[in-house]
């Protein structure tokens, strides 16, 4: 799979940009919850949905 951003919508309303290859966690800015996890270098999208693919 390429890499690309991912736009996360928070369960809280937040949204913002996910790399889908991150390396290390992502949390929300707005509410602090884990957005992304990550495993074997991929995104694993933990408290939100993906609204949109950029490349
Ligand atoms: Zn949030």
């Amino acid at each position: 799979m390429a890499s690309k951003f991912l736009r996360v919508k928070c369960v809280c309303g937040n949204e913002q940009n996910v790399f889908s290859n991150a390396s290390s966690p992502v949390d929300c800015k707005v509410c602090g919850k884990r957005l992304a996890s990550s495993s074997g270098g991929k995104a694993i999208i933990t408290n939100g949905t993906v609204v949109k693919e950029l490349d």
